[in-house]
């Protein structure tokens, strides 16, 4: 249901569901099947209930059927070959800020995408709506990060954790966070959340010196679009103004990766700047900015308009292991 972009409250449902029922021994959960009375359980309705029934029977239930039938349209070659060439994901919410999951359920996701790595990149103090993390609640975060990749570890898998932040880029260009703190994390996306209606001089300044930090690494979603009505954000939102070639050329020179966003109601950049970030010399980040586990799978968005402005797996960071990348980042010169 996340990976088709169902509203949020129909998979709550159904995790409910699943808690009620998972709860119960399943003598219990029969008896009730038979009599009807599972509608009377907390958290479930007519459509759950008919799912819990016919998964009791040894049936595949229709609802997941239906959803299965139509979630995976075929990748054309390109398209897929990209996609089997990222190693992990430079953007993802938890619940700790206005993500819908655990971090333990995004990274279990992620490994079961094949991943190597998750960037866990909550939001920033200043993002009070999205419940942005103070730079204490970051750190409380950074010691359960820890102790979940050395459990990872303890398994023996290559799977990790990256500590990171989807730091706001304030007005004036500076990080909504302690440099200390943005220093000691694996990954910074910058993006700008705030006044997205100011004039492009501005815009262009404000994007330029959040750039040049030496803290960042990846410009999440760099014009603000929104281009599909629904969900939380309600309606559309035109580009922000500013100039893209100034602001791609200072990506190009500081290292810092310009964000293919793939969530469906963003798709930021839009081709034409995708286009000029590419001749321009930009690297990227194919990056899922999911707030839910199966929105780990839009990557595949963002990789077919990757595909479709030319840009093969060589500019694209997160195709390399995480390890080589910092290496060349932190390398001298
Ligand atoms: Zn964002
Ligand atoms: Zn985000």
């Amino acid at each position: 249901m996340e990976r088709a972009g169902e509203p949020t409250y129909r998979v709550r449902a159904f995790r409910g569901a699943a808690a009620t029922v998972g709860g119960l021994p399943h003598d219990e959960l029969v008896r009730l099947a038979r009599n009807g009375g599972l509608g009377d359980l907390k958290g479930i309705g007519k459509v759950t209930a008919l799912a819990v029934t016919e998964a009791l029977n040894g049936d595949v239930p229709t609802y997941l059927r239906r959803l299965e039938d139509t979630a995976d349209v075929d990748l054309d070659e390109a398209t897929s070959a990209l996609r089997a060439a990222l190693r992990g994901d430079l953007h993802s919410h938890s619940d700790w800020s206005d993500g819908g999951s655990p971090i333990e359920e995004m990274a279990a996701a992620a490994r079961a995408l094949g991943h190597e790595y998750l960037a866990l990149t909550d939001h920033s103090p200043r993002l009070t709506v999205a419940n942005g993390l103070s730079a204490d609640r970051l750190r409380a975060q950074l010691d359960v990060v820890e102790e979940l990749n050395a459990g990872f570890a303890a398994e023996g898998g290559a799977f990790r954790i990256l500590t990171g932040i989807e730091v706001d880029i304030n007005a004036d260009g500076s990080l909504d966070q302690e440099p200390g703190l943005l220093e000691r994390l694996d990954v910074v996306v910058a993006s700008v959340h705030s006044q997205l209606k100011m004039g492009a001089g501005d815009m262009t300044r404000r994007m330029v010196t959040a750039i040049a930090n030496p803290h960042v690494d990846v410009l999440g979603h760099c014009t603000g679009r929104i281009v599909q009505a629904g969900g939380k954000r309600g309606g559309l939102r035109p580009e922000s103004a500013f100039d893209a070639e100034i602001v791609f050329e200072a990506c190009r020179r500081f290292g810092v990766a310009v964000e293919i966003n793939s969530r469906p109601d963003r798709l930021d950049p839009p081709k034409r700047l995708l286009r000029l970030a590419y001749e321009m010399g930009c690297s990227f980040s194919i990056d899922s900015d999911a707030h839910a586990p199966g929105q780990l799978d839009w990557q595949r968005f963002g990789c077919a308009r990757a595909v479709q402005c030319g840009i093969g797996a060589d500019r694209v960071v997160n195709t390399r292991p995480w390890d080589e990348r910092h290496a060349s980042r932190d390398a001298p010169g």
